[in-house]
């Protein structure tokens, strides 16, 4: 029998909701992924991605796995067996970066900041002068695990000044933030296609500087992975029509990243930020109106990721439960050290939109009422439309 999914709205951590001009790209015939047609589609696509990621970087293609391939491509690539790299990490996915450095046979020096907190310059500053061998710094520039932004362009420039390659995570950032990767030096970035681009999971587009990219084809010993090394990949996704066989792209999940981007750059990178952002401050709005807090300070916050601490009294579980079955709407659930703290409201690329904030604001008010707590009904809906109006 086939299989038919529930129709749901997706605000959590991500998969966001797909664009439904995504799914129909997705549906097009299949076509050989090295017809003349797909070279031209595989040509737009990397310089929809260029500008995505604000860069002239030659290097930026999308890889044919998901965020974590990307996460991992950027560490094999980059880092040799007895490199030090320092690794800043304030949720889950800096730990990810300190155990993918590790397999690479490198050291990992951790800069840590409480989960809910920006990285913190000033000590990442003093790491730096500590461990001046250190070959690169690594970071996540949004932290899908507590809804942290940090500073990007601050922590790139330490590097630069440090002569250290920086590898920014910004699989939750691009599209929903700024994310300037020639403006703020950065030597290699990865992203994910399901979060602020809407577009269906499965593929992660990675950028690398010229330095970087020179780092890679001068390397003493060769990438442990095959399928991700990049020397390889260039052969494939490179310039010019002679691309060499590496692997079969997965055609139809790259019309689908190609529809995205285009959607992107229709609406202006600027135009989907302030979308965003606007849709952020209409939740929090409706939020508050039910005494609900976000839990990281107004200036990291991430408009695309709402950590929302769970009240006293309030079964956390009890509550996404009510959401997915009595309104199809998933929200996220907070991991490690957030775990049964907080819930995770998306707000990301096509799922950023009021609809979507009034559908969660109704849903949370029902979900809270059935476990006892007074509310005005209304309230909150009427904050976020107050917020709308203005
Ligand atoms: C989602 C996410 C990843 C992993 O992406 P996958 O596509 O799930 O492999 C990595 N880093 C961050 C910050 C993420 O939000």
């Amino acid at each position: 029998m086939s299989f038919h999914p529930p129709e749901r709205t997706l605000m959590g951590p991500g998969p966001s909701d797909v664009n439904p001009r995504i799914t129909e790209a997705l549906a097009r015939p299949t076509i050989g992924h090295l017809d003349p047609e797909f070279i031209r589609l595989m040509d737009e696509t990397r310089d929809l991605l260029q500008y995505a990621f604000q860069t002239e970087n030659k290097l930026t293609l999308p890889i044919s796995a998901p965020g974590s391939a990307g996460m991992e491509a950027c560490f094999v690539n980059l880092i040799e067996p007895g490199d030090t790299v320092i690794v800043c990490q304030n949720g889950v996915f800096g730990g990810r970066m300190k155990e993918n450095v590790e397999r690479c046979g490198a050291t990992a020096v951790m800069v840590e900041d409480d989960w809910g907190t920006t990285i913190d310059v000033d000590k990442l500053a003093s790491t730096i002068s500590e461990n001046p061998q250190a070959k690169a710094i690594a970071f996540v520039h949004a932290e899908t695990s507590t809804g942290v932004k940090s500073d990007a362009k601050t922590i790139c420039r330490l590097a630069n000044q440090a002569g250290m390659l920086s590898i920014m995570d910004t699989v939750t950032g691009l599209a929903g933030i700024d994310v300037s990767i020639d403006d703020w030096g950065v030597d290699a970035a990865y992203s994910g296609t399901q979060k602020c681009l809407s577009c269906v999971p499965g593929i992660s587009p990675v950028t690398f500087s010229q330095r970087a990219q020179e780092l890679i084809q001068n390397r003493s010993s060769k990438v442990q992975s095959w399928f991700l090394d990049m020397n390889l990949i260039m052969g494939y996704w490179g310039e010019g029509t002679q691309r060499a066989y590496h692997h079969t792209a997965p055609v139809n999940a790259i019309y689908a990243l190609h529809e995205a981007l285009t959607i992107l750059q229709t609406e202006g990178l600027e135009n989907s930020w302030a979308r965003h952002q606007r849709n952020h401050n209409a939740l929090k709005a409706g939020l508050e109106a039910m005494n609900l807090k976000l839990i990281v300070a107004e200036n990291d916050r991430l408009p695309q990721l709402n950590a929302v601490a769970v009240p006293d009294g309030i079964d956390e579980a009890q509550v996404r439960s009510d959401l997915l079955n009595q309104f199809s709407l998933e929200i996220g659930a907070g991991l490690g050290a957030l775990a049964g703290k907080v819930w995770r409201i998306g707000l990301m690329g096509y799922s950023s939109n009021p609809t979507n904030v009034r559908l969660c604001l109704q849903a949370f008010e029902s979900a809270l009422i059935a476990q006892g707590a007074k509310l005005p009904l209304g309230d909150a809906i009427a904050a976020a439309n107050a917020l709308y109006a203005a």
